[in-house]
């Protein structure tokens, strides 16, 4: 195969290498396979690849190491000069380097694990505390690892503060268990989705999730006003939202759904620190976690081509071409 682009293991540029919507000069066939339901190990075929991964961003590099670790033949292809989309690190002034991203929350235990990306050189360093929320009157929140030290800190903002915190999160954990769905699956269509909510209060609890506000939520477990400031900021980040935008409490169920799939590993485990404290900052930035898949990919034999954009799929029967 004619190489194309730059290898980001460091293989010369060739033809068509321009990022954003190049096209390659080389077809690349693979057949259409159902990513998420491999057999644990398949015999790694030769010559054309098995599967192609269009944009090398987090999500690519994860789904090829994955692919990869099944035995298939994988090639990523990113049409900028460099992987990890906003998580890749860049130079925006002269010697200084940073990404667009800036917070490794969501990044899940389980695929640090899977892919080993310890091993290929991520490290992290893990805080304690993991955060510090200034609240009004000159006071501030400090996120410990240690849940009693929360405990704490949330029950001097009201007496029974921190019941009702503890029973705001296991009202979402609660909700994520009876869903029954896992996040290391497919997604489940909505029929899938909702098949398991067949109590009343899980249907009540469906509609204030994914149809109510996080603001309602939070004044139905008559939450002090620090509270809501702390749990708030998490529903609505990443989005054009306020506390009072319908959907907003879904935004909470990344844990709850993740736990809800894999029981947490131990106390340690960064999915139960509380709030935003999380896995830790990786050494070297977010760049660190895409330096680390690209490694784990290529260690599996896949192929990662940067400058390279695909402009068109074409699909015969069961096999697809990219150019
Ligand atoms: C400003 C900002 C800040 C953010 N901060 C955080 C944060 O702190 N923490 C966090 O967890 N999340 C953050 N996010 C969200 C996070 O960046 C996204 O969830 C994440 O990037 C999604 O990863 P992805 O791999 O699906 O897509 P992307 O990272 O967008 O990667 C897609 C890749 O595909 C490439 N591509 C697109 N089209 C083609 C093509 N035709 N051919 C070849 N390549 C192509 C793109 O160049 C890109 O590299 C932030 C997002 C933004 C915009």
């Amino acid at each position: 195969m004619e190489p194309v682009g730059q290898d980001a293991s460091g293989g010369r540029r060739t033809a068509g290498g321009r990022p954003g919507g190049a096209v390659l000069h080389q077809r690349f066939r693979a057949p259409v396979t159902g990513l998420l339901s491999l057999p644990a190990s398949r015999p790694r075929s030769s010559g054309r690849h098995d599967a192609i991964i269009i944009g090398g961003g987090h999500n690519g590099l994860v789904a090829a190491a994955y692919l990869g670790r099944a035995g298939l033949k994988t090639l990523v292809l990113e049409s900028r000069p460099m992987l990890g989309g906003p998580g890749a690190t860049v130079e925006f002034m002269p010697g200084y380097f940073s990404s667009i991203a800036n917070s490794p929350g969501s990044l899940e235990p389980k695929i640090v694990r899977d892919l080993e990306l310890e091993h290929y050189g991520l490290t992290f360093v893990r805080p304690d505390p993991t955060l510090v929320q200034p609240l009004a009157h000159d006071r501030l929140y400090v996120g410990w690892r240690n849940p009693a030290r929360n405990q704490a800190q949330i029950e001097a903002f009201a007496p029974g503060e921190a019941a009702r915190y503890d029973a705001f999160f296991a009202y979402l954990q609660k909700f994520a268990d009876r869903l029954g769905i896992s996040i290391f699956e497919p997604p489940p269509s909505l029929h899938h989705l909702v098949r398991n909510l067949t109590r009343l209060e899980d249907q009540e609890a469906f509609s204030r999730i994914f149809f109510g506000n996080v603001r309602d939520l939070m004044q139905e477990f008559e939450l002090a006003q620090e509270t809501q400031a702390l749990i708030a900021p998490l529903a609505v980040v990443g989005g054009q939202a306020s506390p009072s935008t319908p959907g907003t409490p879904f935004n909470l169920m990344m844990r709850p759904l993740s736990l809800a799939s894999l029981k947490a590993g131990g106390a340690q485990d960064p999915r139960l620190i509380p709030l935003r404290g999380s896995t830790g900052l990786p050494v070297g930035g977010l760049g660190a976690i895409i330096d680390a898949l690209r490694a784990s990919v290529l260690a599996h034999g896949g192929a990662v081509k940067t400058g390279v954009g695909v402009a068109t799929i074409k699909t015969r029967g069961n096999a697809s071409s990219a150019s």
